[in-house]
């Protein structure tokens, strides 16, 4: 059994540009041996947009040495980076970019979604590289809902998307560079779900929604983080309330992390060049 290791509430809310009113759940800034591979969680939303011409978000900013998955719940978002790629998520589907040796992107609300408003609700994870990984090509990956598979739990008792990885048979359809799973779970109340998530992986839950009890003996709900230990493999989930869970499961990156702002490298002068290299246009030339 995967024992649980510590339970978090989240920290304060702050905006990211003004399209993302998000809480952080954790950064790069603590908890970094126990939550390796994963770098940073926020939570956007929920949130009520009113209708607007001109769509919210944040404009053309830089990343390095790292991967941003973005999960939408609600309302929609158009990607746009400096590495040519372009792509627009919405309800149920994933975007997953790797910034690897750097690029610009910015992350706006789609324009439909705009024009009407209405609810908004994502997640973003940061997901480390390995150091000989970190100045890769940039790559991106649309994950559209339809391509997700779902795996529907016994006695009609919820379901299972499986983002990254393996679940019950289903293979996600995210490419990763390290072993890596990431699975969407709603679980209606009274129910329970055993996962196995690896002897020596990384394992954390996070509550978008409800309540549950974990292996029997520790609670958690809504806005929660609960990480666990590395050792064990099996954890059981018994849904208090209908709970809506983000299970985070990788094999750890056992390196050197420092990061700042939009940059995560293994050491100090990696970052000083990553600001030298953005000054002399190695990130991309911004599109007309
Ligand atoms: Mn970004």
């Amino acid at each position: 059994m995967k024992q649980v290791l510590s339970i978090h509430r989240r920290g304060e809310g702050h905006w990211v540009g003004d399209g993302f009113p998000v809480h952080s759940i954790f950064s790069y800034h603590g908890l970094t041996t126990e939550l390796t591979p994963f770098l940073l969680l926020d939570h956007a939303g929920p949130a009520q947009f009113e209708p607007s011409a001109k769509p919210r978000g944040v404009d053309w900013h830089p990343h390095r040495g790292f991967e941003t998955v973005s999960i939408a719940y609600e309302g929609e978002v158009d990607h746009e980076d400096t590495a040519g790629n372009r792509g627009s998520i919405g309800r149920g589907d994933v975007q997953w970019m790797t910034a690897g040796a750097g690029v610009l992107h910015k992350e706006m609300h789609g324009h439909a979604y705009a024009k009407r408003g209405g609810r908004f609700e994502m997640l973003q994870l940061w997901v480390n590289l390995p150091a000989d990984l970190k100045m890769t090509a940039p790559r991106y990956q649309t994950l559209l809902a339809r391509d997700i598979p779902v795996v529907s739990l016994p006695e009609n008792g919820g379901t299972v998307r499986v983002i990254a990885g393996e679940f019950s048979g289903a293979s996600g359809p995210a490419k990763t560079f390290t072993p890596i799973q990431l699975l969407d779970v709603q679980l209606r109340a009274g129910q329970r779900l055993r996962l196995n998530l690896h002897d020596g992986y990384t394992a954390a839950f996070y509550l978008t929604e409800g309540s549950i009890k974990i292996n029997a003996a520790d609670n958690a709900s809504e806005t929660e983080l609960v990480i666990f230990e590395r050792a064990g493999d099996e954890v059981t989930i018994e849904a208090v309330t209908d709970a809506n869970i983000f299970v985070m499961n990788g094999q750890p990156i056992d390196e050197p992390i420092v990061g700042h702002g939009p940059f995560v490298m293994n050491t100090q002068e990696q970052i000083a060049q990553a600001f030298v290299d953005l000054q002399h246009g190695k990130f991309g030339d911004i599109p007309n």
